[in-house]
Parts: C-alpha cells; sequence; structure tokens
C-alpha cells in the first residue's frame, strides 16, 4: 500500500494544477484519472479542441470574406474536415502529453484507472488501495441533458460528441445558447451548416451584461445563427436520418417542430461524483448536487477537500485551477485564497466575449451609483485594418471613487484584454489608473484605455 501526504481525484485543470502546486510545496502526490490521457474534460473533450475548432474555422471565415478585400486572391478553402479532426487531435495529444511531462518532472504518481474514497485517508483504484493524509476531489462536470432527451453522442450529442462529427452537418439545431451552444454553433455555421439555436430565456448568455447580449447576438446573427429566444425545448428525438426537436414559444404557447441531421443539447453541466462512494462516506452535498465545502475547500469529512466543477461557483477551468492552488497552499501549511469577485469568463466566438465582476443590473440591483466609460472599436486603429472593428469595451466605475466595479468587453482578442482589468482590479484600481498608463499604438488594447479614460474627461477616439 502506497502512502502518500496528497491524493487528488481527477486530472483536469483543477486537479493537475492542484497535484503540480502541491508537489512544488514539497508534498508527496499522486493523481487519480481514469481516462487514457491526462487533462479532464478540458483538454481532452472541452476547452482545447473546441479551440482548435474555432480557429480552424474562423481561418476559412476569413478567407471567404476578408482575404479578396485585402489583395489575397483565388478561391477560399474547401473543408477536409477529416484533417480538420486530426488538426484537432493533435492539438489534443499535444496539450495531455505535455501534462505526463509535467506529471514526471514534478515526480507525481498518476494512478491509472478511476478511484473510489473507501474511508478518509484510502483511495482505491483498480484492486490497489493507497493512503492519503489528504484527499482532494476533482472529478470535474459531465454534460446534464433534459428530461426524456436521450444523448446517442451520434444525432443527440453534448459537445463531446459535437467535437467528432463524421461530417458537417447540412442542418444543425443547438439547444441552449449559452457559451457551449454558441462557441460549437459558430464553429459550424462558419464551416457551411445552417443553424437553429434554441434558447429558453429572452436573452441569450444568461449572466452577460445585457448590452453586450445584445450585440453579440445581432452580430451572430449576421454570420448566419438562427437564434430563437423564450423558446421552450420539450423534446428530441433521433429517427432514422435525421432528429426532431419540438417547441413551445413562451410568449403565446405556440408549438413548433424543426429537424435537422444533428442536435446539440447545451443546456448546462452538472457535477460528476459517480463511483467515488460519498453517499457511504456521508459526504454533505449542496440542494443542486454539488459538493458542500468551507472556505477552505475542506467537505463535511476531515482529510477530504474538494474542488472545481463538483463544488459551487462557475464552472470554468480557471476557477478550478486557483482553487486547485489555493487548496494545495492551504494543505502545505499556508494561506491559499481565490478572489472570487474578480474571475473573468469568456466566450470564444468571433468576436469574443469576456467579462469580470460587477454588471450594470447587479449595480442596479445593489443600489451602488456607478459611472460607465465605453468606446467602440470603431475607434481603434487595429482594429479596422484588421476588419474587427465590432464591438465594445464598457468599464463599470464607483461614481465617486472611480474604483472599477467591472468590465464587459465584445471584441477581438477580448479574452486576453480583460486581463489588464482584472489585474487593475485586484491592486484596487481607478479607472484614471488605466486611463494614465501608456499604451502601444495600434493594439487593440488602446480601445481598453479609451473606455477608461471615457469613465474621466472623456475618450480621444470618438
Ligand atoms: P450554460 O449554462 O452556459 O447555458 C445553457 C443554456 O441553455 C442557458 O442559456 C439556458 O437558459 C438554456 N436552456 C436550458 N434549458 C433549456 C430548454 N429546455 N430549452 C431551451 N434552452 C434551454 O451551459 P453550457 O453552455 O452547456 O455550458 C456548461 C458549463 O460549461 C457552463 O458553466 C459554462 O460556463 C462552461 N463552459 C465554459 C466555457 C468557456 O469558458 N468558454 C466553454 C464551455 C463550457
Amino acid at each position: 500500500m502506497a502512502s502518500y501526504d496528497v491524493i487528488v481525484i481527477g486530472s483536469g485543470p483543477g486537479g493537475y494544477v492542484c497535484a503540480i502546486r502541491c508537489a512544488q510545496l514539497g508534498l508527496k502526490t499522486a493523481c487519480v484519472e481514469g481516462r487514457e490521457t491526462l487533462g479532464g474534460t478540458c483538454l481532452n473533450v472541452g476547452c482545447i479542441p473546441s479551440k482548435a475548432l474555432l480557429h480552424a474555422s474562423h481561418q476559412l471565415h476569413e478567407a471567404q470574406h476578408n482575404f479578396e478585400k485585402m489583395g489575397l486572391k483565388g478561391k477560399p478553402p474547401s473543408v477536409d474536415w477529416a484533417q480538420m479532426l486530426s488538426y484537432k487531435d493533435d492539438v489534443i495529444g499535444q496539450n495531455t502529453k505535455g501534462i505526463e511531462f509535467l506529471f514526471k518532472k514534478n515526480k507525481i504518481d498518476w494512478l491509472k484507472g478511476w478511484g473510489s474514497i473507501p474511508e478518509a485517508g484510502l483511495v482505491k483504484v483498480g484492486d490497489e488501495t493507497h493512503k492519503a493524509k489528504h484527499i482532494v476531489i476533482a472529478s470535474g462536470s459531465e454534460a446534464s441533458s433534459l428530461p426524456g432527451i436521450e444523448i446517442d453522442e451520434k444525432t443527440i450529442v453534448t459537445s463531446t460528441g459535437a467535437l467528432a462529427l463524421p461530417k458537417v452537418p447540412k442542418k444543425m439545431i443547438v439547444i441552449g445558447a449559452g457559451v457551449i451552444g454558441l462557441e460549437l454553433g459558430s464553429v459550424y455555421a462558419r464551416l457551411g451548416a445552417e443553424v437553429t439555436v434554441l434558447e429558453y430565456l429572452d436573452q441569450i448568455t444568461p449572466g452577460i451584461d445585457t448590452e453586450v447580449a445584445r450585440s453579440f447576438r445581432s452580430l451572430l446573427k449576421r454570420q448566419g445563427l438562427d437564434i430563437v429566444t423564450g423558446a421552450a425545448v420539450q423534446s428530441a428525438e433521433a429517427l432514422k436520418t435525421k432528429a426532431k426537436v419540438a417547441y413551445k414559444l413562451r410568449k403565446d404557447d405556440s408549438e413548433h417542430t424543426l429537424d435537422a441531421d444533428v442536435v446539440l443539447v447545451a443546456t448546462g453541466r452538472k457535477p460528476f461524483t459517480d463511483g467515488l462512494g460519498l453517499d457511504a462516506l456521508g459526504l454533505q452535498l449542496t440542494k443542486r448536487g454539488q459538493i458542500a465545502t468551507d472556505a477552505h475547500y475542506k467537505t463535511s469529512v476531515d482529510g477530504i477537500y474538494a474542488i472545481g466543477d463538483v463544488i459551487e461557483g462557475p464552472m470554468l477551468a480557471h476557477k478550478a485551477e486557483d482553487e486547485g492552488m489555493a487548496v494545495a497552499e492551504i494543505l502545505a501549511g499556508q494561506a491559499g485564497h481565490v478572489n472570487y469577485g474578480v474571475i473573468p469568463g469568456v466566450i470564444y466566438t468571433h468576436p469574443e466575449v469576456a467579462a469580470v465582476g460587477q454588471t450594470e443590473d447587479s449595480l442596479k440591483e445593489s443600489g451602488r451609483a456607478y459611472k460607465v466609460g465605453k468606446f467602440s472599436f470603431m475607434g481603434n486603429g487595429r482594429a479596422k485594418a484588421n476588419f474587427a472593428a465590432d464591438g465594445f469595451v464598457k468599464i463599470l466605475v464607483d461614481a465617486e471613487t472611480d474604483r472599477i466595479l467591472g468590465a464587459h468587453i465584445l471584441g477581438p482578442s477580448a479574452g486576453d484584454l480583460i486581463h489588464e482589468i482584472c489585474v487593475a482590479m485586484e491592486f484596487g484600481a481607478a479607472a484614471e489608473d488605466i486611463a494614465r498608463t501608456c499604451h502601444a499604438h495600434p493594439t487593440y488594447s488602446e480601445a481598453v484605455r479609451e473606455a477608461a479614460l471615457a469613465c474621466g474627461d472623456g475618450p480621444i477616439h470618438s
């Protein structure tokens, strides 16, 4: 029986980052993973492969729409789908192998197989049981379908099946206009599929700033995505060669049906804790089935901790990573901490959407007096040169102190630009601090500075 200071269950971004940090802090560490490769959902069937397909399909879009304008003549390329999938698989392989290398480098044992916890202090993997002073559950999440809808991962698919379709469908229905639905919906729309997105709410991307969501919707429409909001999906059924989806429009209860070659169910995810033996341990769950923890990621059972998608909070790889580092530091006797007020969210469509901190809605609700500084990418020279001038940066600041409370970006590289504001927020900065910082010209980041200037005496280029 091998003995460890820490055994981490799950090697997704939460688990592998936690294992690496534990090892770096001198703890003897193992990580349990049942998949053939490390990296969890994110690296194998989530963030990374979807980014490969988003990148490839965006290149096609550029070739079809912008090359000629720049004097690049010739027919736009056609899609070799098998090659695109193999490019995606290659990207997955490079990333998952990278984690294997990091495990070796940090002397972390990979316990191959699906783990369970027979009692605190023990982790069983296959026929072997290992001892651990501390156990960290980082087993992630799985797609949650709608009642009565059976996923076959061929015709009715989750994001996993959507990343490995045998061919580009002619018609695709996406249920749910959240992050997954819009990222993968836009991939297939760019590759030529007729995509209809059905969303229960009246707005796409729940939780995102209302003004951003509205502009984002019209940009997606321009790219060919047909988005129906207020549509409650009742059923989705795989027939012989296609699928049928029935939905009701909430405004008038009218019933509608649509058919398609593929239906992507993107209605959220739920914690994945199957087989861990949590019931027998008496480990406390929240009402939503997440593992309940205290502020130090400690569960109701001594010696067992949990992080990432299995606990409360946004299901985001980087939130899990930060919790992984924080719990490692706590186990090593340090003061690990995550600032949940500054966790960015990004949608990797084109243009991208990024947000951090408060929205106007949440500020209004809390009654806090705020000011808005906004700047359109139309006023940004670099964006105009790159056919990327759609969208804007919006910074929300305290009306009295100018302290940054939140930011929302729709535009090119929004997912990278948001971090300037995250760092500023971590330092408790005012918009004026960004406004007085020299930004290289010509860059997209000048739009962030202009929005910060707009919180004060006004931007220069609008
Ligand atoms: P989501 O919660 O983002 O969106 C689900 C959408 O489905 C919601 O808009 C909801 O109103 C809608 N919906 C639910 N029931 C419906 C019904 N009956 N008919 C029509 N619409 C319905 O969920 P997701 O897109 O599946 O993503 C799952 C999780 O994974 C999220 O927490 C997301 O943040 C995370 N994720 C993040 C990224 C990223 O950071 N870029 C990428 C992929 C996934």
